[in-house]
């Protein structure tokens, strides 16, 4: 009878390999590394990661339990791709467990073995994409041509940053480098990422119409779990050339892995922020290098580590100078300077005088305008005026934003909802009123201002329901909408044609935040916004595009590199900035954040975190209480730690994080590497 020890790893916060007995029983197949086995783990069964098979365990034999059964019908992930998870486990300092199986469908990790079978088998029946004739792509430009030929000619690893302004043509760049690699190698796979698929339904049906007979995979977290096991199942069979994803794709099984491509690599969607607190984008450079292969990075306002990469020639720099549309312009940026005296500028319930003109002139000859406001909800904050109140959340450091046509109060941070109070709790004053504004403020007030424009707004608030955005950036391309205000949801890639004018309201606060990446994300957001006017050439008769933004600090160096689009010398600026402050991208971080009830608990653990291992060479600054302190009841606290070298700080973390599993708390804690909110 032949047997075997498998050694395995589970989804458990335990940093180990466990050993399992293995019996042939008829005549299976021996298991194989890279195989998923069902097992018993404590008094519950687990299917877990098979990464090692030995002869002999360390285990005494009465101890050793018997493996219940491996999936022989998946084949098995390889040990790229392990290896891969086995990185980001180590540099991200998790158990290789708790990255290896949540990367896989749910449906391969529950005890039964529920649809594999049924599933490889709708797998096969699939249609291989669709029928639709394939749609001719638009010649390129020449230094369109000249980023594909490096792309698609590049000899094994090559790290690219496609910058290229908004409009100028980056994913007619990632089709036809696509198409020319999925044409010289008929296995090839491509893996394209982007910020939100959802907000970016576009891309997905370019892919699908320019690919007519490939099969294309999408991956991302509104996937039911069914639909991901075969979307995810076609990756790793290789029956998918093409997979389209967010962040979590970039851990899918690709075994024919020949380019990657990461769309928008600036946007801070691609940072997991809970769990596995991976950058998807570095993980990407790192699978391309493992991979031997080409990874594009395209942006308008590149991250600064890329850009600094850049500077310093590790990545290669591709240039797209000009919009890609025949007379398609750059909009022009004017500031509306709030404070201006002579002539003074007139503002109405939060819209100068400026901007609603230029409104106007948009609806007098049927083009569209967006006001982009980065708040929803109705005011930020009820108030009373008498005797000081205002709608504080009670179990977080937080407001609560008054939502009015749902007649509630609500909490961002918590989700903590409740009635409007009819009078201030603490004096019974009936007369609260709200603070500052929020999208559905600002549509109440155009509405008023303009009652024959159709006015469309789009943000969280207003999308809750699945399909419900497709549904509403739908109208907008159809041109049932004049007037269009939203959150960041507008702000991502969407090709409005029609759209001449952009509103910015309220950007301000972001100058002077705390964070000191906040400069680096408004000129992001901002470019990104502001490239969603001007897309087509002016109509005869029709408005130049512009974008207007509302602005207390028109003197501001942001808005002076902003209204140039200048994002060059801006961002030489910033990597300045950050040099002498010894900032990233001049330094490594980690994070240890510990949420308590009580902060000082928090605050308690921290120091002891700081006390329990030597530690040369690495800056530990003083544990302080996150910015907002407390959320849903739990006060957080944080400590930051800095190094002038990688690897150092690796090695410390190593035995930093074997001594912090030590203490024993009841705090909850977590170790964040490359933190991006601090
Ligand atoms: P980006 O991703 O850089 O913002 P897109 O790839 O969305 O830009 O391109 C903007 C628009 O220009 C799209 O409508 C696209 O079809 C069009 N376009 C891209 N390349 C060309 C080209 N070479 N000739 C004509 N139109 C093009
Ligand atoms: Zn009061
Ligand atoms: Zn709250």
């Amino acid at each position: 009878m032949e047997h075997c020890i498998l050694k395995v790893v589970l989804d458990t916060p335990l940093d180990q390999r466990f050993d399992y007995l293995w019996t042939a029983t008829g005549d299976e197949a021996m298991p194989q590394i890279g195989q998923l086995a069902l097992v018993p783990f404590g008094r519950r069964e687990a299917v877990g990661l098979i990464v090692g098979i030995e002869q002999s365990s360390d285990v005494p034999a009465d101890k050793l339990r018997q493996a219940i059964a491996v999936r022989a019908q998946l084949t098995p992930l390889l040990p790229r791709w392990m290896a891969l998870c086995e990185f980001a486990a180590d540099y991200y300092q998790r158990p290789l467990g708790e990255v290896a199986l949540p990367a896989l469908p749910k449906n391969l990790r529950v005890e039964k073995t529920v649809s594999l079978d049924r599933a490889l088998k709708k797998l096969a029946k699939q249609a291989a994409g669709h029928d639709a004739s394939p749609v001719a792509p638009p010649a390129l430009n020449a230094e369109q041509q000249a980023a594909v030929d490096a792309i698609a000619d590049a000899q094994g690893f090559l790290p690219v940053l496609l910058y290229g302004v908004t409009g100028s043509g980056k994913t007619e760049v990632y089709l036809h480098a696509a198409a020319r690699l999925l044409a010289d190698d008929e296995a090839a796979q491509i893996l394209i990422l982007v910020p939100e698929i959802n907000l970016t339904p576009q891309l997905e049906a370019n892919v699908r119409a320019r690919f007519p007979g490939v099969t294309v995979a999408t991956l991302h977290s509104g996937l039911a779990e069914g639909e991901r096991l075969l979307h995810w199942l076609a990756a790793h069979t290789g029956r998918a050339r093409i997979v389209l994803g967010t962040r979590l794709a970039i851990l899918a099984s690709m075994p024919q892995l020949k380019l990657i491509i990461v769309d928008e690599e600036h946007d801070p969607s691609y940072k997991q922020q809970e769990g596995l607190r991976y950058s998807a984008r570095d993980l990407a450079v790192w699978r391309a290098h493992q991979m031997d292969i080409p990874v594009v990075l395209g942006s308008a306002t590149p991250s600064l580590e890329t850009w600094y990469h850049t500077q310093s020639d590790r990545y290669r720099k591709l240039e797209l100078r000009e919009r890609a549309v025949q007379d398609a312009v750059l909009p022009k940026i004017g500031l509306i300077d709030l404070e201006r005296r002579a002539p003074r500028e007139q503002v109405t319930d939060g819209l100068s005088e400026t901007l609603l003109t230029a409104l106007k002139r948009r609806l007098d000859c049927g083009e569209q305008s967006l006001l982009f406001l980065n708040r929803r909800g109705y005011a930020p904050v009820i108030a009373c005026d008498s005797c000081g109140w205002i709608s504080n959340c009670a179990r977080c450091s937080a407001f609560l934003v008054l939502h009015k046509r749902d007649r509630l109060l609500r909490c961002h941070h918590c989700g903590w909802e409740q009635r409007i109070p009819r009078s201030c709790p603490d004096c019974g004053n009936v007369d609260l009123q709200p603070l500052g504004r929020g999208t559905q403020r600002i549509e109440e007030t155009l509405r008023e201002l303009f009652p024959a424009a159709r006015v469309l707004r789009i943000d969280a608030d207003s999308t809750r329901l699945k399909g419900s955005a497709q549904q509403a950036f739908d109208a907008v391309h159809r041109g049932d909408v004049d007037i269009l205000i939203g959150t960041q949801m507008v702000a991502k890639g969407h090709d409005f044609r029609n759209l001449t004018l952009v509103g910015v309201l309220n950007p301000d606060t972001a100058l002077f935040s705390h964070d000191y990446r906040a400069g680096e994300r408004l000129f992001a957001q901002l470019m990104q916004v502001a490239g969603r006017a001007g897309r087509a050439a002016q109509k005869e008769g029709g408005n130049a595009s512009e974008v207007l933004i509302q602005t207390r600090y028109p003197q501001h160096p942001l808005y002076d590199a902003l209204r140039r689009h200048d994002y060059d010398s801006f961002a030489g600026l910033l990597l300045e900035e950050r040099q002498q402050a010894s900032f990233p991208p001049f330094i490594y971080q980690a994070l240890l954040r510990a949420e308590a009830k009580e902060l000082q608990t928090a605050l308690d653990f921290l120091r002891q975190a700081a006390d329990c291992v030597e530690h040369d060479g690495i800056t530990f600054n003083d544990p302080v209480p996150m910015t907002m302190t407390r959320v849903a009841n739990m006060d957080r606290a944080q400590l930051l730690i800095e190094c002038t070298s990688r690897p150092a700080l690796q090695a410390f973390l190593k035995t930093w994080i074997a001594a912090l599993r030590e203490i024993r708390t009841r705090v909850r804690w977590s170790l964040e590497v490359d933190p991006v909110d601090i």
